[in-house]
């Protein structure tokens, strides 16, 4: 085992999705912030899903002094503006569920019927946060063209769009959040209509997870 990496959540539903990713390709113990009950609780004020995932990755990164990666994601619909954006976990208040925050877009939806206005992403930003004592353990150095903050931690991110159609009414039972609403034309399924594995070979968190792997694969 070269090492640890840290996913910088506690959602539990996460953790497995990307312990799949992760596990398969990484020669690395993938453990998450339940296993660092002295992390307190990261504040994601940024304005972008890149922003916030880097933020989650840097706050991890700095407190525990692991190699760490997090996600930001969402829905992003471009005729409501980028609605509901980074704010697709509590479009509908605080304590949204997922069926308030899928009625809530439905009826913000209402007006628009032409399949054009009904263009939405599903959206993920991957980063990767890596503090200098990590990368001289691991006997490594990141691309010249990562950033690195001043308190020496090495620092990549990733954003990945995922295109899809909103339908008027949801279909299938599978996945979370507004899996049911979006159609993926390809599949011609919703992403709640998809088994994990096809969900995981095509998604957002899928695609930018597995650039995240050929980020750490690759530094030599
Ligand atoms: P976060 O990345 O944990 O902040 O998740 C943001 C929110 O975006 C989730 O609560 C869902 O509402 C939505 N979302 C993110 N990824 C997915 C997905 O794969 N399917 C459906 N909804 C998603």
């Amino acid at each position: 085992m070269r090492g640890i990496l840290v996913l910088a959540t506690r959602n539990a539903g996460k953790v497995r999705e990307l312990e799949r990713i992760l596990g398969q390709d990484l020669d690395l113990e993938v453990r998450s912030l339940s296993d660092y009950p002295e992390m307190p609780e990261i504040i994601e004020d940024g304005d972008s899903f890149e922003e916030n995932a880097r933020i989650k990755a840097l706050a991890a990164a700095r407190r525990l002094g692991v190699a760490t990666c997090a996600d930001d994601s969402g829905l992003e619909v471009p005729a409501l503006g980028g609605e509901p954006g980074i704010r697709s976990a509590r479009y509908a208040g605080s304590d949204a569920s997922d069926e308030d925050n899928n009625a809530l877009l439905l009826e913000r939806m209402r007006s628009l019927e032409d399949p054009k206005e009904r263009r939405g992403y599903f959206v993920c930003a991957a980063a990767l946060a890596l503090p200098d004592q990590i990368l001289e353990d691991w006997g490594v150095q990141p691309p010249g063209d990562w950033d690195v903050t001043e308190d020496g931690i090495s620092l990549w991110s990733g954003l990945v769009r995922v295109p899809g159609i909103v339908l008027q009414r949801p279909r299938g039972t599978g996945g979370f959040g507004y899996d049911p609403l979006l159609l993926y034309e390809d599949m011609g399924k919703t992403f709640a209509e998809m088994t994990f594995e096809e969900k995981n070979g095509i998604s957002h968190r899928g695609t930018a997870f597995r650039l995240l792997v050929r980020q750490l694969e690759a530094l030599s």
